[in-house]
């Protein structure tokens, strides 16, 4: 069955910072999971490119737009790339699949008589590419960009027949309750839609760089009608018919919650009008914010605001291991987090140094020292005295249900709560290094239920951390039993073939190399 996942496509005005990343892994570890659930993924993202945004960008460097937007686009994918996400395919708005659907789509709709031409003059935000509304502003300015002055423009151009739709997306909202998530997101845009939509300006006039509207050249399309339609250009909309069909409607849309109500009112309407079918989801996620170390002040972090890390810097000074295990273990997706250096060094610590990574290393070095990586002929097998008490097979239900519903934060507290804490427990109440002086046999056993737990644990952080994962599941040779690639939680319950137990980890002098070294903090 195929699941087709998106993410929001980026202006490529600057480099990504760690709230654009903090998206991209939520959508990676949810389509990770689908994978794992058995399901033909495909995982689209992009970058926005048709923007005056972009080509201003471009001309202040004194270059041309395409290639500055395709070395932008490289760069992107680059950071991507270093965070694992696992994307099946990467759309620039300024290809050629996307330029031929984007035309077909507005002539599809204009066919339908949902576009008119007409005068219209408003006060229009550069920074959002959009017309502000006298009630949007504060203190008449954008709140988005307060800094930017917003500028009065008049012209003819295109409209969208939004206001047209309002009463089909109720009815949509009615119908499919999980239209839209979370639920306050859902509320939102219901207020939103039930207080009355206006018609959209679809196109501008004068403007080389972006897509001409195919019934009247002299404009083109305007920012938010060309950038949704990349979830169906990319899919082979007026390109390849019958790949398109395959693949849409999209399972799930993940964007940011300022973006919701695009893809919740104007991208459902313009599919209604194209006579194509909904998509099934979409998923408003919160923002990550910053706080300042020195003044303790909390941000939104964005480029237009300055205060953006730079993704590459946090993965070079720890690994995008830490990096993801941070946004999602301490940010909710579907709230708001917060990222600050200490904060990130805290998590990092308790529960990557001390905690899993600590495990790891305990139990290889054991196995190696008392064992030379040999647990073959063990007897007393038990694969649940690790974990006694902790029912695995009800835990795997209630974490298939939280990633479905994006609850990441929560589903990693549970594995590290329930599983980790066992089986660090199991060390201090079996303590094998004391228990290897008297009784080499059981030893070997509690080290054999140890494999056990890091082949468990491995199943249960692919998703989140598929590095590490892998690294715990190569440590013991369960993986010629079943190859990495195809392991999902229906294996977590399996009882593996543990007769010729050995590890097969990489050892350095002897020992393990160490996963996560602790990052030292003025605290200490
Ligand atoms: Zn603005």
């Amino acid at each position: 069955m195929r699941f087709y996942i998106t993410t929001a496509i980026d202006y490529p005005n600057s480099r990504p910072h760690i709230g654009t990343a903090f998206e991209k892994i939520g959508a990676d570890v949810q389509a990770r999971f689908r994978r794992m659930e058995g399901l033909d993924v495909h995982f689209l993202m992009g970058n926005d490119e048709n923007t005056i945004k972009v080509s201003q960008r471009a001309e202040e460097l004194g270059v041309e737009p395409k290639p500055y937007v395709d070395d932008m686009a490289r760069q992107f994918q680059e950071v991507w790339k270093a965070l694992e996400v696992s994307n099946d395919d990467f759309i620039q708005t300024s290809e050629q699949r996307h330029y031929i659907g984007c035309q077909k789509f507005i002539q599809a709709v204009y066919d339908a008589g949902d576009i008119e031409k007409k005068a219209y003059q408003s006060l229009y935000c550069d920074g959002c590419e959009e017309f502000k509304t006298a009630k949007e502003l504060v203190d008449g300015r954008c709140p988005n960009h307060p800094n930017r002055a917003l500028r009065e423009v008049e012209e003819e151009n295109y409209f969208f027949r939004l206001s047209s739709f309002a009463d089909r997306l109720l009815a949509h909202y009615d119908a499919n309750p999980d239209f839209i998530q979370p639920e306050s997101r859902r509320n939102e845009i219901v207020s939103l839609v039930k207080s009355g939509l206006q018609d959209v300006s679809i196109s501008r006039k004068g403007f080389t760089w972006g897509i001409p509207v195919p019934f009247d050249p002299d404009q083109t399309i305007y920012v938010w009608f060309d950038a949704l339609l990349n979830y169906v250009t990319a899919i082979g909309y007026g390109t390849d018919q019958e790949r398109f069909e395959s693949i849409w409607p999209a399972d799930i849309h993940v964007i940011g919650k300022d973006i919701t109500r695009f893809h919740c009112a104007l991208w459902p309407a313009m599919l209604m009008s194209a006579g194509l079918p909904l998509p099934k989801r979409v998923f408003g996620h919160g923002f990550v914010y910053r706080k300042d170390e020195s003044t303790g002040e909390i941000a939104k972090m964005s480029k237009s605001l300055g205060n953006a890390v730079e993704p590459m810097d946090l993965i070079r000074s720890f690994s995008a291991e830490a990096f993801r295990y941070y946004f999602m273990s301490q940010c909710p997706f579907g709230g708001d987090g917060e990222f600050s250096f200490e904060r990130f060094a805290d998590a990092y610590n308790s529960g990557l140094a001390n905690n899993l990574g600590n495990l790891y290393s305990r139990t290889l070095s054991m196995a190696v020292r008392y064992f030379d990586g040999d647990l073959a002929g063990a007897s007393a097998i038990d694969a649940t005295a690790w974990r006694a008490g902790l029912d695995l097979s009800a835990l795997v239900d209630e974490l298939r249900s939280l990633m479905n519903t994006f609850q990441y934060n929560v589903a990693i507290q549970r594995i590290w709560a329930e599983v980790l804490d066992a089986a660090n427990r199991y060390i201090q109440v079996t303590e094998p290094f004391k228990l290897v002086k008297t009784d080499v046999e059981a030893t070997r056993a509690v080290l054999v239920n140890l494999a056990e737990a890091i082949r468990v644990i491995s199943i249960l952080i692919k998703p989140f951390l598929p590095s590490t994962a892998e690294t715990f599941y190569s440590a013991f040779s369960f993986a010629e039993g079943a190859a990495w690639e195809t392991v999902s939680y229906s294996d977590i319950l399996k009882r593996p073939d543990i007769a010729d137990l050995k590890v097969t980890a990489p050892l350095i002098s002897g020992k393990p190399a160490p996963l996560f070294p602790k990052i030292e903090t003025k605290a200490g």
